[in-house]
């Protein structure tokens, strides 16, 4: 098969990742192997190829938003047939036996794998993965549509469960990418007011579309205290702010996975009532479960480019100047696999 292998981390502008052919993996028993027929780029991989997070696995195959067909199943396999649809998101694996997974929390395991880090993931032809890692898809939607709910679907899901929201609460959401337009569109179907505040006027366009009550900048006076706040930008300068808009018991929820310094100098008027600051880190399995179900359900909306398997050097550069609208997606298909 063929695959975009990293053997040596450097800036996308160089094209580091190199394309192979390469052996496909056989089935073990509780394994299935999906055929992929679409599968994405993300911020992550960037992060991972140009060195800002350690290679835990050389070379590798990056790419951990995978969608496809199941191609064959292992003999103890029962959850999924060949044929079906079926995907792969970013946890590969966890332990099972640590006090995390065993308490509903495989996130925090400490001993996870992870698709396209420590293992081999999407930029390729095929994935081999345990079954009970794998998801099953809903008709609704494209190869193409569903590759974004692997990442920024799941991703933004967990963060909304975790901000606790309600039917006629207020949510604030500050910064709005793919995964921000994610939890806007399951917000407004459960009934939550959603208020937007994001710099980019093309994505204050997209906001408006997906019917967000209130949108705008972050210098704009915010029009309401909020029940809940999810943070999607690096920003800690902000977080003040943000805190500022809480009601009494509001909830924070943070998503990135790296911020500048949070300082909080008014603990009274920003922490005190309960109010309460909350990191996401990665997914759960029962995440990924109950956010695609309602994907489907939902018919949510999502916003991709396409590209070719010989564009992922270039679409990485593309992705790396933050000129792609919505998410990167590559679609696999005998045409293009030269
Ligand atoms: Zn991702
Ligand atoms: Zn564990």
């Amino acid at each position: 098969m063929k695959a975009w292998v990293l053997e040596k981390q450097g800036k996308v502008e160089t094209k580091p990742l190199i394309k192979k052919e390469i052996p496909v993996s056989e089935v073990r028993k509780n394994e299935i192997r999906i055929k992929i027929k679409a599968t994405g780029i993300c911020r992550t991989d960037l992060h991972e190829i140009e060195g800002d997070l350690p290679l835990h696995k050389k070379p590798v195959i990056p790419g951990h938003q995978i969608v496809g067909i199941v191609d064959e199943i292992g003999k103890e396999v029962t959850s999924f047939k060949e044929g079906e649809l079926a995907g792969a998101a970013w946890l590969y694996s966890s332990c099972g036996s640590c006090k995390f997974c065993v308490s509903g929390r495989e996130n925090l395991c400490p001993d996870t794998k992870f698709t396209g880090w420590d293992v081999d993931g999407g930029y390729t032809e095929f994935i081999v993965i345990d079954a009970d890692f794998a998801y099953h898809l809903g008709e609704n939607h494209s190869f193409a549509e569903q590759v974004p709910f692997m990442c920024a679907g799941i991703t933004g899901y967990r963060g909304y469960r975790l901000a606790e929201i309600k039917k006629g609460e207020k949510l604030g959401l500050f910064g709005f990418g793919p995964t921000a337009a994610f939890v806007l569109q399951i917000a407004k179907a459960k009934d939550i007011e959603c208020f937007v505040a994001t710099r980019s006027e093309h994505n204050q366009k997209s906001a408006k579309e997906l019917k967000a009550d209130w949108v705008g900048d972050y210098d704009d006076k915010f029009p309401v205290k909020l029940d809940a706040a999810i943070f999607y930008p690096p920003a800690g300068e902000l977080i003040s702010y943000v805190l500022s808009l809480l009601e009494p018991g509001g909830k924070l929820i943070l998503s990135p996975i790296y911020m500048s310094p949070i300082e909080i100098k008014d603990y009274t008027g920003l922490l005190w009532m309960e109010r309460n600051i909350k990191s996401v880190a990665n997914i759960t399995r029962k995440d990924g479960i109950e956010f695609l179900k309602i994907a489907d359900e939902l018919k949510l909306k999502s916003r991709v480019e396409t590209y070719n398997f010989d564009d992922i050097p270039e679409t990485l550069i593309k992705v790396s100047k933050g000129e792609i609208d919505g998410t990167a997606v590559v679609e696999l298909d005998s045409s293009n696999l030269s």
